[in-house]
C-alpha cells in the first residue's frame, strides 16, 4: 500500500512540510516544485537562447519570492499546486512529492 500525506504546512521560509503516513516528515522547498513541476510545458526543454548573447529576462512575477497560492487534493493520488508566478497546471503526485522530498535540496 503506498503512503499519502497526513498533514501538510507552509513554512514561513518557503518550505511545505509534509508528514507521511507511515510516519515520515519531509520538507521541500517551493522553487524545487516548481522546478519539478510535472506538467507537459514543464517538462518541455529550454528555450534555446538568443544568438546574440543577450539573457532571457525574468518576468516580474519571477522576480518575487515564490509562494504557494493554493494546494488542492486530485483524486486520492496527487495534488494540484498553484504557484504565485501564476503556473497552475502541475500535477503533484504523491509519489513524486515523496520523491522530491528524498532528495536533498542543494
Ligand atoms: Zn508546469
Amino acid at each position: 500500500m503506498s503512503v499519502h500525506p497526513v498533514e501538510l504546512q507552509r513554512l514561513a521560509d518557503q518550505q511545505l512540510s509534509l508528514t507521511w503516513s507511515d510516519g515520515v516528515e519531509q520538507m521541500i522547498s517551493y522553487r524545487r516544485l516548481r522546478d519539478s513541476c510535472p506538467c507537459a510545458t514543464c517538462r518541455q526543454p529550454d528555450p534555446p537562447q538568443p544568438a546574440d548573447g543577450g539573457l532571457r529576462v525574468l518576468s516580474p512575477a519571477e522576480t518575487q519570492p515564490l509562494d504557494i497560492v493554493a494546494m488542492s487534493p486530485v483524486g486520492n493520488y496527487a495534488y494540484h499546486i498553484q504557484f504565485s508566478d501564476g503556473h497552475s497546471t502541475g500535477i503533484f503526485t504523491f509519489d513524486h512529492l515523496r520523491r522530491l522530498g528524498e532528495v536533498p535540496d542543494d
